[in-house]
């Protein structure tokens, strides 16, 4: 109900009985009329009542606007709130984007050896453990070997660390070029490396393990003082599925210390 009306009754019924109540009540001819005491009361109390409505529908009005421009307020309020709510929505996904490719990098630098970019000994182990990783598949044959740089002292030692770096770098590019693209090689720890040869029988992989070990005998790293020679033993030895695994590297351990024992850059089986 928009604007106050002059009356809550019909306009003009109402103005036109009350005008002529009115001329009735002055006419001097109803002064003594019993009734005129009683309609001048009803006249007043009507007037008091009308008033009143009209009052209470000011009010009803006044409420009805309040109560609108609240709820405007309140859906601009609420508008607000959840633009907020949807910027801080996507903020709170790219952070999470970010912890995510964090995390991710954080495992990559854990599982890889900074010095040769090769897997470290945690990744190795951690693929060593994989029920899915084919070199664990009872059903196929899985070879194992250990190589050790031979004398890596000495090249520490004759040309430095840092060519002794440098030559670990060029040993892990020699084993990436020869081994296939199934073969997995990891860096064990200090000179030395671990090959992983699944689905392979052991005189196959001691074909591809003479194939790395010619490759380092390959790699020529120019010095003032002379090219640096490097040379590596291999220890391999075929996986059994029903051992546990620190059985199966033991075994390529003493392979390795078998040819180390007879003079180096060589393969042995076990
Ligand atoms: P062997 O033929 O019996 O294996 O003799 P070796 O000299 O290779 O073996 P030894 O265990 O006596 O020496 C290994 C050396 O490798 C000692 C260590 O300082 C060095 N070494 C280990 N890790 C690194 C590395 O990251 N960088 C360099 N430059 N040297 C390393
Ligand atoms: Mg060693
Ligand atoms: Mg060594």
């Amino acid at each position: 109900m928009k604007g106050l009306p002059v009356s809550p009754f019909g306009q003009t019924d109402e103005s036109a009985l009350l005008e002529e109540i009115d001329r009735f009540l002055a006419s001097g001819a109803h002064q003594d009329n019993p009734l005129r005491d009683l309609l001048v009361r009803l006249l007043t109390l009507h007037r008091q009542q009308n008033e009143r409505l009209l009052r209470l529908i000011h009010l009803s009005d006044g409420y009805h606007d309040l109560g609108r421009m609240q709820s405007a307020s309140l859906a601009q309020r609420l508008e607000r709130h959840l633009r907020r709510l949807e910027k801080l929505a996507r903020i709170s996904d790219r952070y999470q984007d970010q912890l995510r490719s964090l995390n991710d990098a954080l495992l990559k630098s854990s599982l890889k050896d900074p010095l040769t970019e090769l897997g470290n000994r945690r990744y190795l182990m951690e693929r060593l453990g994989d029920g899915h990783f084919p070199a664990n598949n009872p059903t196929e044959p899985c070879c194992i070997a250990m190589l050790d740089v031979d004398h890596f002292k000495r090249i520490n030692d004759g040309w430095g660390h840092e060519i002794g770096d440098e030559t670990l770098k060029h040993i892990a590019s020699a084993l990436r070029e020869t081994i296939r693209h199934s073969d997995i090689i990891g860096r064990w720890g200090g000179e030395e490396f671990l090959l992983i040869f699944p689905a392979t029988e052991l005189a196959e992989a001691l074909v591809i393990a003479e194939r790395i070990r010619q490759a380092i005998m390959a790699i020529s790293i120019p010095h003032p003082l002379g090219p640096v020679a490097v040379s590596a033993s291999i220890g391999l030895t075929l996986r059994r599925h029903d051992e546990p695994l620190t059985i199966t590297l033991n075994r390529a351990d003493e392979a390795l210390l078998q040819a180390k024992r007879t003079g180096r850059n060589r393969t042995v089986t076990d």
